[in-house]
Order: C-alpha cells, then structure tokens, then sequence
C-alpha cells in the first residue's frame, strides 16, 4: 500500500508540476521515497535494467545505448532528460508504470547514473548490465578524489551481482573494477600500437601510478589523458586485452568512422557526432549491445542512425550558419574537445560561455588546467573567440594568458548570464557566412544556449 501510496503521490506532484510548467524537479521523486523508501527496487523489479554511469560520456553513450535497443525493437524507459540521481530515476520509473503499479508496456530501461548515487541505487536496480565509462577528475573532486569516486562506482557495483560489466579497459581505475568483482566483464577499447592517435591537447596524466601498489606504472601508448595500454612492472596489474578494440579511425567535424575487432572479425562504423571520446561512447554501447547478445551489423547500423543529445555537439543550421554545441564540465572534457577542433582543421568561430553556479561547479579554477595554448596551433582557422557569461571575464583573462588575447572578443559592458543569449547572437551575425560558430558552455550556461536557439528556431519556424 505505502508502494502505491508513494507511486500516486509521484505521479500527481509531477502532474501538477507540469501543469504549473515547472519542468523536471527533484520534488516528485523525493516524496515518493519518503513514503516508501524501497520504491526504486519494486519499481525497478519489473524491467530489465541497463545502466551506464562514469565521469564522462554518461548521457552520449545512455542514447547509444537506447538506439541499440531501438533496434532490437526493445520496448525501454530511459531517464535521459531527468536527473541521474536517486529521485530522478524513480520519477522516470514512476513515469513508466501505471496507477496500478504495473508497466506501460516497456520492458527495459536505460538509466543514466551519478556515480555517487551508483552506490546508493545498484542494488535496488538490479541491473543486467552495467557501462562503466571513465574517471577523470571532476570540477567537484579536483583535488586528487577521483578513486573515492572509483571506489563509490566500484561499492554499487558489487551490490550489482547479477550485472554484466561493460568496462573500459585502457582506463586503470575503471578496468580495476572488473578485477576486483566476480562478475562477467567485457571490456572495450583502443588499439594505439600503430601510433594514429595524436593527442594534440597533451591532456597530463592523471593516474600514472598503479592503484594496487602504487608503483608508476608503464605505458605502452595513450589515447588520452591516463587512458592508453598500461602495465606495472612491480604487481603485475595490466590493461586487460578488450573484446571489443578499435583499431582505425578518422573524424570529420560532424561524424567519426572508425573500425573495430570482435572475435577477430572487423567491423566499421559511423557515428554522427565526432571526437575520439564520442568513439569510446560508441564502445561503450557496442559493449552493452555485445552482452545482450545483438550482432555487430545490428548495433552499427543503430549507431549510424543515433543522433546526438542538446549540447552534446547537437548542430543547429540558421541559413547557411551552423551553431554546434559542446557541453564542457570538466578539465579533461575540455582537452578532448580542443583536441577535437584542433583535429578537424577546419575555420571557426568559438564561444565559451562560463557560469558558476552549483550545477556548473562554483570553483572555475580547473579551467587552468586545461591545455587552451595547444589553440594557437590552429589560430589560423579561428575567427573570433567569444566568451560570455558569468564568468566571461576570467575566461576572457584565462585566454589571454594561453596567447589567445588578440583574437578574443569579451564585452564588460555586458555582464553576467544575460549576456550569454547577446554574445551568442552577436557571434553568429560577425562571423562568415558558410562559417561554423562552436559553443563551449558549462552546464547551466548550456541550458541558457539551450533557450536561446529554441526560441530563435520557434520564430524560424513562425515565419516559415
Ligand atoms: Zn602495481
């Protein structure tokens, strides 16, 4: 009864608060569990669960992982526009079962998952498979916790025990989940023997030491920052061989081809988003796709035909003018994007809009730690650099000091949030026609780019 009692509550705060046009909040999953407090496990009892959690790439490789089960035609809730944390997937499930309790129709779920709250829900979700992405030092956590992070991921996971882990194996701390649990693992990842994957941000590595004996460890290649082929010479522990490997790849700056070996066999794919992290996304859900038992030809051609999410490098055309967005959270996210136009070779206009309210980090300070001086090698193909919001300014300052000064463009006159929709119009009506107008927002200045384009594609529309 307190189960019903706690699942109607949901579903008439989250009616209600639609009807006032508040959109998600934590509200409704909140009262449900303080009502019964063991909602998500009798909720969640009903689905097949996939879950996919890590530091980067959660969203990207959770909508991959959707279009797979697309494909399969799988019938799947999913909690890509919610929140990742505890009430926000019990709203997603609420929102997947009827006033009796029972399922819609769908029978699986893909949840996206704060590594934190992974701890928490993991073994009230019971998920058939888990996607462990990566661990990159996060703006909330820059001061060397990631393991602590690890080690959250790595508490949910053992309560996972009927899960199939989905890991990376060229990342250390996410390969080590799979050496310390008893479960099935498939691990994914990159060959670099041959040596085409250039690191052009020279993202530092942030787990040179082994987690086991705390040796410094080897590397035989990185792909990025500490992911690469890594062994320690004192205990032994070394990158686990992946199942699923990348061996080539080029990358446009709409679209990544890459190919890859299961088996021996070789496969090609195509994603429709570019940037060697979007690639290892794309092996993160190749892995789901391989535990569940869907073919390679089935998974590419479901990859091929994924679009990308709001502001995970979504392209919006205005005439001939293209903006895309890329959601920047953290350090290592930052250097993969530069990494990303430095590869594309191709002329631009950028625009970071920064603000720090909690959602976005309100310590700015991991914006030093990025690799911004590897831009003057493409200096030549950037128009302008933009940059707005709250803190327009210190980024503004932050790219002087990168040798970027001259180039960029920062108004004082306009301050704070508000100026984010002007500097991103202003952009688009200074640069070339033809041109291509990049936009780096944090979280929260995401969603004020996310209202902007909105409201300027509605009067498209309007006056279409
Ligand atoms: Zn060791």
């Amino acid at each position: 009864m307190r189960y019903l009692l706690a699942l109607w509550i949901c579903k008439v705060t989250t009616w209600l608060l639609r009807a006032m046009h508040r959109g998600a909040t934590a509200l409704p999953g909140k009262l449900a569990l303080s009502v019964c407090p063991d909602i998500l496990a009798r909720l969640a009892s009903q689905f097949t669960v996939y879950v996919v959690t890590g530091t980067n790439g959660k969203t990207t490789t959770g909508l991959l992982m959707s279009s797979i089960l697309e494909q399969q035609g799988v019938r799947y809730i999913s909690n890509k526009s919610g929140s990742n944390l505890e009430r926000g997937i019990v709203a997603c499930f609420a929102e997947g079962v009827k006033v009796s309790g029972r399922s819609k129709g769908a029978t699986h779920a893909v949840i996206e998952c704060d590594e934190a709250a992974f701890a928490k829900v993991a073994g009230k979700l019971n998920p058939a498979v888990v996607v462990v992405t990566n661990f990159f030092k996060d703006q909330l956590d820059r001061y060397g916790q990631v393991t602590a992070t690890l080690n959250l991921v790595k508490t949910g996971a053992a309560k996972a025990v009927n899960a199939t882990l989905v890991l990376n194996a060229d990342d250390p701390l996410c390969a080590s989940i799979g050496r310390d649990l008893p479960n099935n693992a498939i691990y994914y990842g990159m060959d670099n023997s041959n040596g085409n994957i250039v690191d052009s941000s020279h993202s530092e590595n942030e787990a040179g030491y082994c987690l086991y004996c705390h040796s410094k460890m080897d590397y035989a290649y990185n792909t990025y920052g500490h992911l690469g082929s890594y062994a320690c010479n004192q205990c032994g522990y070394s990158r686990p061989t992946p199942q699923v490997e990348m061996t080539e790849y080029s990358l446009t700056m709409e679209s990544a081809t890459f190919s890859y070996r299961v088996d021996q066999e070789n496969y090609n794919c195509s994603i429709n988003m570019s940037g060697l992290f979007n690639i290892y996304n794309a092996m993160g859900a190749i892995g789901m796709g391989l535990a569940i038992g869907a073919a390679p030809d089935h998974i590419n051609h479901a990859l091929s035909k994924s679009q990308p999410g709001f502001g995970r490098m979504e392209t919006v055309h205005f005439g001939n003018k293209a903006i895309r967005t890329i959601l920047v959270k953290n350090s290592m996210g930052l250097n993969q994007v530069i990494n990303y136009l430095i590869s594309v070779n191709q002329s631009m206009t950028l625009c970071f809009a920064v603000n720090d309210h909690i959602s976005d980090g309100e310590d700015i300070s991991w914006l030093w730690d990025v690799n911004l001086e590897c831009l003057s090698s493409i200096k030549d193909n950037l128009s302008a650099i933009y940059t707005c919001g709250i803190r327009g300014a210190d980024m503004a300052v932050r790219l002087k000091y990168a040798g970027l000064d001259t180039d960029v463009v920062y108004d004082n006159s306009l301050d704070g949030e508000g100026s984010i929709p002007i500097v991103v119009q202003r952009a688009l009506e200074q640069m070339e026609e033809g041109g291509t107008l990049v936009v780096l927002p944090s979280y929260s200045a995401m969603l004020a780019v996310r209202s902007f384009l909105q409201e300027k594609i509605d009067m498209k529309e309007f006056w279409n």
